[in-house]
Parts: C-alpha cells; sequence; structure tokens
C-alpha cells in the first residue's frame, strides 16, 4: 500500500516536472498567490502558508501578489 503511493507520487513527478510552485495564505479566503515563499505578502498570513501549484491557485481565483508583478 505505501510503495503503492510512491509509486503514484513519482508518476505525477515524472508527467508534471516543470509545474510552477506558488505559495498561498490558505485554506480559505486567499486572494494572491506568490512566487517567494518568505514574501512581505505572506508575512502577514496567519492562517498557514499552503505550497500549491500556480495552475491551481489560477483555477482559484487568484491573482499574483502586488509586492511581485
Ligand atoms: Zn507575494
Amino acid at each position: 500500500m505505501k510503495a503503492t503511493i510512491i509509486l503514484f507520487f513519482i508518476f505525477l513527478t515524472y508527467f508534471h516536472p516543470v509545474e510552477t510552485k506558488v505559495y498561498i495564505c490558505g485554506p480559505t479566503g486567499a486572494k494572491k498567490y506568490h512566487y517567494n515563499e518568505n514574501c512581505r505578502g505572506l508575512s502577514a498570513c496567519t492562517h498557514g502558508t499552503i505550497k500549491t501549484s500556480l495552475t491551481q491557485a489560477q483555477s482559484y481565483g487568484l491573482t499574483l501578489c502586488g509586492w511581485e508583478d
């Protein structure tokens, strides 16, 4: 079972090697995504920072942080 999960993640990594990772202040209420984990826009986040993919963040309707555009 554990090996199956590991193989699954290897599979995902193999087929999505160039997926851009972004950070959001989540899990809910985020309006912006950030390329920089240490961005000043995230420093005020009190909900915990979540790492996700750029395409996922955009599918939530999030836009790029004002400090980073
Ligand atoms: Zn930012």
